[in-house]
């Protein structure tokens, strides 16, 4: 139920008189929750004569601001801004795949994989396994054995898709958590390893040196960043060979599915990346987990373009939060104990907390990335030559709002070449008043989330 004061900040919305304009700035935020606030003005000056020709100023908006989408990837922050980005995501992966966007169609005839690199063991954990449509006990051992801590290392449930130990250790005490946010902080420079080792493997595999190879083909990857439940990073990736000026260019015949295939698994199984040792931890070497998926996309098989590229788009929105740990920055003042998160995600993050005030690891800034569990990279990247950029789908959709803003003559319709164009803006806040959020969410249907992440029902 709205309180009292959300309904009368609605109803004061509602009867201002710049109503009507208040809601089309909403709309073309495309119902953003927490939408950026910009105080300013822009000048249209005639450069040969110095004549002001249009002046825009956000003193005429509604409150004094213009407000533009938040565009964050995260869906708990903003859904609406997070369904704009996993659409994008959606067109730019796709495109690498069908052709589309600038990406002829003949790309399809590429060889193209769908790759999944996961993360090591740090410890048993709670599973849920299915064969056969048959739920399997979750660790199951008849000659189990007791941990130093009195746990006996067996578990012969057969957990529910959505029980909360799912990801947890049959043992806390036991489990390496210093080694799961390292591997998390190390898996970008893992990736970056395994692309180099591809590429050597590829051109060893056909008989060229790095630098014949890069005059006959290249190979482009675009992939996101998974977290599984029990708080580690596992890559999605997209993995295809074109000619030597990318998709739009054919591969040299010895580029074949089979052989992609062979080189990706002699790369991902001969990586590594060391932490050197520090007070209190040893030297450690990562290497991928040995739950190595690697698949051949196809327009009609089992895996179609379609599938992956819906599958890779669903994760660019999503963060550690599927873990139970916080949508926020964690500072190093907040108080551990009280955040309402998972145990095991308490862990990990004081892991993070403990790691990253050791001058030897500051440069991996644990601290900072805490709540991210140690992973600092990017959710979803690609390489150049992949297809087209998020930056020029945005592009085209800001040139699309344009358009629309002349034609309702709030901007001037002049040739940006020959008019000087001065403008200044300041930020000025975030977000929306509780009464505001009330109409923001009848207004696009967008629903609002509550500080913990979840949706409100
Ligand atoms: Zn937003
Ligand atoms: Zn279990
Ligand atoms: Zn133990």
């Amino acid at each position: 139920m709205p309180s009292t004061y959300a309904v009368a900040g609605m109803i004061t919305r509602l009867h201002d008189p710049q109503y009507a304009r208040w809601a089309s700035q909403i709309r073309a935020t495309g119902g953003c929750r927490q939408p950026i606030h910009l105080r300013g003005h822009v000048l249209h000056i005639d450069p040969a004569t110095g004549q002001r020709l249009h002046r825009y100023s956000t003193t005429s908006e509604p409150d004094g601001i213009l407000r533009l989408p938040c565009k964050t990837r995260r869906a708990t922050r903003c859904p609406s801004c997070a369904e704009t980005y996993r659409a994008d995501t959606y067109q730019l992966i796709r495109a690498g795949l069908v052709g589309g966007k600038g990406v002829p169609a003949t790309v399809t005839t590429h060889p193209c994989l769908f790759v999944t690199l996961t993360a090591p063991s740090f410890g048993t954990v709670h599973t849920r396994r299915e064969k056969n449509g048959t739920v399997l006990p979750c660790h199951a051992r008849r000659d189990a054995t007791t941990c130093p801590h009195g746990m006996v290392m067996s578990c012969t449930a057969r957990h529910g898709a959505e029980e909360t130990c799912l990801g947890e250790p049959l043992c806390p005490d036991c489990y390496d958590y210093a080694g799961s946010v390292l591997f998390n902080a190390m898996s970008p420079e893992l990736w970056r390893r395994f692309t180099e080792a591809l590429r050597r493997r590829v051109a060893k595999t056909a008989g060229l040196t790095q630098r014949e190879l890069r005059e006959q083909a290249v190979i482009s990857f675009a992939k996101v960043a998974e977290y599984q439940r029990r708080g580690v990073v596992h890559f999605h990736a997209v993995i295809r060979v074109d000619g030597p000026e990318g998709p739009a260019t054919t591969p040299p015949a010895w580029a074949t599915a089979d052989l992609l295939t062979d080189a990706v698994q002699h790369a991902a199984s001969a990586v590594a990346v060391t932490v050197p040792a520090v007070p209190g931890e040893p030297t450690r070497a990562f290497h991928w987990g040995t739950q190595l998926d690697v698949r051949q996309i196809t327009m009609t098989g089992d895996l179609t373009d379609q599938a992956v590229a819906a599958y890779i788009a669903k994760y660019a929105t999503k963060a550690a939060e599927c873990v139970g740990t916080l949508d926020r920055r964690i500072h190093p003042l907040d108080d551990l104990a009280a955040l309402p998160i998972r145990d095991h995600a308490r862990r990990l993050i004081a892991e993070c907390l403990r790691l990253g005030a050791l001058d030897e690891l500051a440069e991996f800034r644990l601290i900072k990335w805490a709540n991210m569990l140690g992973f600092r990279g990017h959710f979803s990247t690609k390489s150049r030559r992949y297809s087209t950029t998020l930056g020029k789908l945005r592009e085209a959709r800001a040139e699309h709002r344009r358009g629309e803003a002349i034609s309702t003559g709030r901007l001037p319709l002049f040739d940006e070449d020959t008019v000087l164009v001065i403008s200044h803006w300041e930020y000025a806040g975030q977000g929306h008043s509780i009464g505001d959020a009330l109409l923001v969410r009848a207004l696009t249907g967008s629903r609002p989330v509550d500080p913990g992440g979840r949706y409100e029902s």
